[in-house]
């Protein structure tokens, strides 16, 4: 399960990589949820920023890693304000992590089967598609709320494999989620790596039992 990075890429026939955190810049969905949503209820309620961010993140604990959490229309029944608004108003924001486009590039120039697995919602993806163009770089792409289930759910992957059809020995999955590893090492995902800097205005993430990449385009180097 601990294979160097490199060498994973190397062998791999199926590449999965997550969205965000692995592709793109964490920093945008960090700055909508901690910074903007909080703001914006704060105003519509009539209380702090600090008041709102307190009772924000008690409602994001309760539902993450469910579906629910990765639903922009979950959030704007739960929370009164227009959530899908407030990412399009901010699009400007969304973009690749160091590297990244560099390793789509390169990776899509080789025999290698390449899909996008992802938490994030459909409606999400178009956006962040129509913002970056990813999709061009992907064999596939795979929202986890068409099969019903989240990434951290063994039925997630049951539902991938049948739909997509790779074997487990010769996939290589990269994420940053640590809870979303360890779905995919139960399945049985032959190769896993984590990457360290999902987030760029935040520092490296230390401590996981998985082999890391601070970028994706750290997995080139012998390819
Ligand atoms: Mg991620």
């Amino acid at each position: 399960m601990n294979i160097d990075p490199q060498t994973a890429l190397e062998r791999c026939e199926t590449l999965m990589l997550d969205m965000d955190g692995t592709i793109l810049d964490l920093a945008f969905d960090n700055y909508i949820w901690k910074d903007l949503v909080p703001r914006r209820y704060a105003a519509a309620n009539g209380m702090s920023f600090a008041e709102a961010r307190d009772l924000l993140f008690e409602k994001y604990a309760a539902v993450q890693g469910d579906l629910e959490w990765y639903c922009l229309d979950h959030w704007n029944d739960r929370l009164g304000i227009d959530v899908v608004k407030i990412h399009h108003d901010v699009t400007h924001r969304i973009g690749y992590l160091p590297g990244a486009l560099d390793f789509l590039r390169a990776v899509h120039a080789q025999d290698i089967r390449v899909l996008l697995v992802t938490n994030s919602h459909p409606d999400t993806l178009h956006l962040k598609d129509a913002v970056t163009g990813l999709a061009d770089y992907f064999d596939g792409l795979h929202s986890s709320h068409t099969y019903g289930y989240a990434k951290e759910s063994q039925s997630f992957w049951a539902a991938l494999q049948e739909d997509a059809g790779f074997d487990s020995a010769t996939t290589l999955f990269v994420d940053d989620s640590q809870p979303v590893l360890h779905s995919a090492a139960e399945y049985g995902i032959g190769m896993l790596v984590t990457v360290t800097r999902p987030d760029t205005t935040e520092a490296l993430r230390r401590g996981s039992e998985f082999r890391g990449v601070e970028s994706v385009k750290d997995l080139l180097a012998r390819l």
